[in-house]
């Protein structure tokens, strides 16, 4: 089955989140458990807590399907020792907020090297932070997300991921979440048929499928290896409706949620029934 969902907004509290996701027909969702532009948020109320699992269940969302981001703020390759202690915190309690959500992912952007050391250290930097959050957490999967290698960020191409993956102590618990628009920027064609299979072929040789937990589904406004994260509605972009309808119906990406990061908020009921209509 497929999860098909949206990131909707959690202003007001995290129960919001789900009865946001119901009045789009979502199955799934995903949502910033805190204020993503800001370091500290009150923890979670014990109330909000309970009402957000409550009206998962009466709504039927399974917790395991949701795929909630970590905070933009967030370096966990961070050059400086004092930038990369303060995310490692930050990502910590992240995590914390998952596990007392009942949540089992979370899904971050692996970090950026601000020029100022190599890939491979900066690559290293993020898997000794997932590491030290996996150690003191139970439950909750580190989900590293692709990036479109804007700028200094690091993990655009699956060889980074899988060189994250590798360092990884508890392999149980780290996965990857692909999104369609930052692959594509980083120049993996997925617009059509013969290019989209080349490129999964290559996730599995380089990553594996079975650390698939997640995508982002998400058109692009900018051409193919552009290196620039620009969202675009589905079927308005570059890469156009082909590449959705392919990955409708394709039983690899059953499962895990497949999350919408488009930019009209207003057309996402009608993406996510035009998606499950691509479904043969
Ligand atoms: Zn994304
Ligand atoms: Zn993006």
């Amino acid at each position: 089955m497929k999860y098909i969902g949206a990131h909707v907004s959690a202003s007001g509290g995290v129960e919001n989140a789900p009865v946001n996701a119901r009045s789009i027909g979502a199955r799934t969702f995903a949502l910033f458990t805190k204020n993503q532009r800001q370091w500290k948020s009150p923890s979670l109320s014990p109330q909000s807590i309970e009402l957000f699992k409550h009206r998962c269940e009466e709504f039927g969302f399974r917790l395991d399907m949701i795929l909630p981001h970590d905070s933009y703020l967030i370096n966990l390759g961070h050059p400086q020792p004092e930038g990369l202690q303060k995310s490692r915190e930050a990502f910590l309690d992240e995590m914390q907020r998952c596990e007392q959500l009942g949540l089992s992912l979370l899904n971050f952007h692996p970090g950026s090297h601000l020029k100022e050391i190599s890939l491979d250290d900066c690559l290293g930097r993020i898997a000794e932070s997932i590491n030290l959050a996996l150690e003191k957490t139970a439950g909750v999967t580190a989900v590293i997300e692709n990036t479109a290698g804007q700028g200094t960020n690091v993990g655009f191409a699956f060889e980074h991921l899988a060189q994250i993956i590798d360092r990884v102590e508890d392999k149980s618990r780290v996965g990857v979440c692909v999104d369609t628009c930052h692959a594509f920027a980083a120049g993996y064609d997925l617009s059509a048929q013969e290019m989209f299979d080349r490129v999964w072929a290559d996730f599995d040789r380089v990553v594996g499928f079975s650390y698939l937990r997640g995508m982002h589904l998400n058109d692009a406004k900018k051409g193919l290896n552009s290196r620039v994260d620009r969202h675009e509605s589905l079927g308005k972009g570059v890469l156009g409706a082909e590449p959705f309808r392919l990955l409708m119906n394709d039983a690899r990406f059953d499962n895990i949620p497949l999350i919408l990061e488009t930019p009209d908020e207003a057309l996402w009921a009608e993406e996510i029934a035009w998606l499950y209509g691509l479904e043969q």
